[in-house]
């Protein structure tokens, strides 16, 4: 049997979601239909706008809905440290140690090779430029401690030695192979403060 079309389009749409088999879609799909017309209509909307309402900080490439993000904008934040993370949700796990009070860079991912990505599809050239622009003394490079991770550290840690700024790794301690989302908050304030400068 075939479903009809709307809760057949509906199931696509959540199968093409990461980590949602076809299984998942479709009881997710008919939960839908079961929900409160507003409720499908706020979620609706709530979809839409993260696409519409949201952007790329033009200056570290989180994404905020003012240009610059709230982060760059605040002037009691020292601009002498950029922390550079993989993804929007690694700043909001830095920030909740507290410990960090410098400016960020997103890459928005990681060079992996395996999956195609190269260092061109992330966000290093506006990492490379953001340096020669501003005040930078230190670089702390915050990528997950997985393979992907290591090598855009390793990547841009070459790529930053002629300009003469001390660049760091955050300590191990963090899991291995895991996400930096993931991490506490104590064993990323002490991955933070255990920091190693990169030769
Ligand atoms: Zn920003």
């Amino acid at each position: 049997m075939q479903y009809p079309e709307p809760i057949a389009r509906l199931i696509d749409s959540f199968s093409r979601l990461p980590g949602i088999g076809p299984k998942t879609a479709a009881r997710l799909a008919f939960y839908v239909l079961r929900m409160k017309e507003d409720d499908v209509i706020d979620f609706a909307k709530a979809l839409v706008s993260v696409k519409r309402n949201l952007h790329y900080c033009s200056v570290c490439c989180n994404i905020t809905d003012i240009d610059p993000c709230r982060v760059c904008q605040d002037k009691a934040r020292d601009r002498s440290v950029i922390c550079v993370v993989q993804e929007s949700k690694d700043v909001v796990a830095m920030e909740r140690t507290k410990e960090f009070l410098g400016q960020y860079h997103v890459l928005q991912g990681a060079i992996s090779p395996m999956e195609g990505v190269g260092p061109e599809e992330i966000r290093i050239a506006e990492l490379l430029q953001r340096l020669s622009d501003e005040q930078v003394q230190e670089l702390i490079l915050a990528t997950n401690p997985n393979i992907e991770g290591e090598a855009t550290a390793m990547y841009i840690s070459r790529l930053v030695k002629p300009f003469g700024i001390k660049v760091t790794r955050i300590a191990h301690g963090l899991p291995v192979g895991g996400d930096l989302e993931y991490a506490d908050e104590v064993t990323l304030s002490r991955a933070l403060e255990g920091r190693r400068e990169l030769g």
